[in-house]
């Protein structure tokens, strides 16, 4: 095989495997955003049960002293009872004392139901706590692994790119500009190979004379369509022991 084509058939794979890892690259810090998105929520969530617990408390704290004044409001009015001597005054501040009961009584139910919802907040911070302690975990692996592909893959990126250069510096220079203009304009693919008489770029059929020489390889032919470098694999036959 010619020695040039040779190389532009190498070239063309070093170029696909750049973009192909160049691509792999370009979606892991898609991927640890996401991660950080995740991350975001867990500590919202848990914010939102430390506020709920927060409201339950003060509102709670209100309520009990709402309750502590009924209470001695109450206490004052039953000591004042030994002081009346008119019943028709005395039924009348039994009444007041029957109504502030009451309300205090309405206090206490108000009480019971925030300490509830002060054991449900409690919990729901547990639980929130809990996520976001695990999934953080499983976040942190993740953003390790992403790292540790990164590093690979700049490693290999390292090693082909010098292996491209290598190759450029044997190809002469006007081969190289023939490529690499193809390589541009057809979609990065610039060379094809000629496969049952027809281009594989363009899949048009190649002149059986063109297609005659092509087989050769042993010179840079382009197809008569779409401009490609045509090559030829040999079919490899197979191993007889
Ligand atoms: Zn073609």
């Amino acid at each position: 095989m010619d020695e040039q084509l040779k190389m532009l058939v190498q070239l063309q794979e070093i170029d696909g495997r750049i973009r192909t890892l160049l691509a792999q690259k370009k979606r892991l810090p898609e991927a640890l955003a996401g991660l950080e998105k995740k991350r975001a929520a867990n500590e919202a969530n848990l914010e939102t049960a430390k506020e709920s617990l927060l409201t339950a408390q003060k509102n709670k704290r209100d309520r009990d002293k709402d309750l502590e004044a009924g209470v001695q409001k109450v206490e004052k009015l039953k000591a004042r009872t030994s002081e009346i001597k008119n019943n028709k005054e005395y039924q009348a501040l039994l009444k007041e004392i029957e109504t502030f009961e009451q309300e205090n009584k309405a206090v206490e139910d108000d009480i019971l139901v925030l300490m509830d919802k002060i054991d449900t907040a409690t919990a729901g911070i547990t639980t929130a706590e809990q996520r976001a302690r695990e999934e953080e975990v499983a976040i942190l692996a993740e953003q390790k692994q992403g790292e540790a592909e990164v590093a690979k893959i700049d490693q290999e990126l390292k090693g082909v790119e010098q292996a491209r250069q290598e190759m450029i510096a044997r190809i002469q220079p006007a081969v190289f500009t023939q490529y690499h203009k193809l390589i541009v304009s057809k979609g990065g693919i610039a060379i094809a190979e000629a496969r049952g008489e027809s281009c594989s770029g363009c899949y048009m059929s190649i002149p059986p004379q063109v297609y005659v020489n092509v087989k050769k390889n042993e010179s840079i032919i382009t197809c008569p369509n779409c401009g490609r470098i045509l090559h030829f694999k040999e079919a490899i036959a197979p191993k007889v022991p």
